[in-house]
């Protein structure tokens, strides 16, 4: 089965990697160069932003692509001879007294009802962990089983895991219509007029996927939801966990560079970092973790997240042409979520049973007026 992949970030990447390993003969289409948007930018945090908001689907879906991480990761870098610097360095939650949002019960409850292993720390035992934290912290949680890797190096490792399993890749090939004979999908047509042919296509072109999906006659409410993140200089050992409060999140990496992110605009694709989201990155350091504030100011980035109407991913067929398929809107946890959309996907695509009900997942679902999760007020 000839399947193409509209799409060269890890979504696309990684289930067409799953695609090969079944036997399928794969090409990927990438518009500029792959593993450059925002699956390069994220922070590489394996684990939701409050998924106690979440449905039950999520935390089960969450949970199957974490337990698939140790063999995929293991497999990956045994492949390739490249590191992801995945590594489990826990996630601690503080709280002050001033938080807008007090998320210790809900998050308790979920961690008891998903078996995550949690603790609750008192503002004493939260310093001991973490001494850059101020001292105006009331206490925390601290989930120690949660991991991070570092995104740059997950996709330079699946991109040569693509080579070295024989996916096609074709980079600066942009995707701009379907090809049909007599209502039968045959391929993708490129804007430079390049023709792929193929049994079967997935979209998975992350923020561009709405504007593209209208190209191809159907409706999918993804849009971008930009992020900034700024990375600071530290040295090994500085911060161990990552920390994250509703202000922002603090991810230290093992060469002691920590990442401060990210912000949440409904900005459309207006590229580059801005003067004020990175002084209220900085705002929130000095209340959160003001033991970073000396360190330098190395880089500045951003990316844009395929935003879903409410949070949650596109897994499925598309409800208008037999042959095409979508995997997107992964927003804020797409490397999480990566390795169950490429073992979900697979299956799909090449007609095998897949073992969950992603009902709640699928592309024609009812969007709640008002959910939580959604795109951010303006
Ligand atoms: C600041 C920030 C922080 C984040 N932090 C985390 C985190 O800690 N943990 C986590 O799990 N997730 C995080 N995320 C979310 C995660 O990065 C995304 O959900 C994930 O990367 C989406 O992957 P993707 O492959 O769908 O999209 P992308 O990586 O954006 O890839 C889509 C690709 O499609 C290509 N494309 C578009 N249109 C076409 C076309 N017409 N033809 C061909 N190619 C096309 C694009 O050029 C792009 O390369 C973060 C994201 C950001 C921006």
């Amino acid at each position: 089965m000839k399947v193409v992949v509209i799409g060269g970030g890890i979504i696309g990447c990684l289930t067409a990697c799953f695609l090969k390993q079944r036997g399928a003969d794969v090409v990927v289409l990438e518009r500029g160069k792959a593993g450059q948007e925002a699956s390069w930018a994220g922070a590489g945090i394996l684990c939701p932003i409050h998924p106690w908001l979440y449905p039950d689907s999520f935390t089960h879906l969450i949970d199957a692509s974490l337990a698939m991480y140790p063999a995929f990761r293991e497999q990956l870098e045994a492949d390739t001879g490249m590191s992801i610097e995945w590594q489990k360095s826990g996630l601690l939650v503080p709280f002050f007294t001033d938080d807008k949002n007090n998320h210790k019960q809900a998050a308790l409850d979920w961690s008891e009802r998903f078996n995550w292993d949690v603790e609750e720390l008192d503002s004493q035992q939260t310093l001991a962990l973490e001494p850059t934290l101020s001292h105006q912290n009331t206490g925390s949680l601290h989930w120690p089983e949660v991991a991070q890797l570092r995104n740059p190096r997950l996709l330079q490792a699946v991109r040569v895991w693509m080579d070295k399993l024989g996916v096609e890749l074709h980079e600066h090939a942009e995707v701009s219509s379907l090809t049909m004979q007599q209502d039968v999908l045959t391929g993708v047509q490129c804007a430079d007029g390049a023709c792929f042919t193929a049994d079967q296509v997935l979209l998975a072109s992350g923020s561009w996927s709405g504007e593209l999906a209208e190209q191809l006659g159907f409706a999918l409410p993804i849009k971008p939801v930009k992020g900034q993140i700024v990375l600071l200089k530290g040295k090994p050992g500085l911060m161990k966990s990552i920390v994250k409060h509703d202000d922002a999140y603090f991810v230290p990496r093992a060469d002691g560079r920590v990442l401060v992110g990210a912000s949440m605009e409904f900005v459309g694709f207006e590229r580059g970092n801005t003067e004020q989201i990175t002084e209220q990155l900085m705002a929130s350091m000095q209340k959160i973790a003001p033991g970073l504030q000396d360190l330098e100011v190395e880089h500045q980035w951003m990316g844009f997240r395929p935003g879903s109407p409410d949070g949650l991913p596109y897994l499925g067929d598309a409800p208008n042409v037999k042959g095409l398929w979508v995997a997107s809107g992964h927003y804020r946890t797409g490397v999480a979520l990566a390795p169950i959309t490429a073992e979900v996907m697979s299956r799909k695509i090449l007609g095998k049973s897949v073992n969950m009900d992603c009902s709640d997942f699928s592309v024609n679902r009812a969007i709640p007026e008002t959910s939580v999760l959604g795109f951010p007020k303006i």
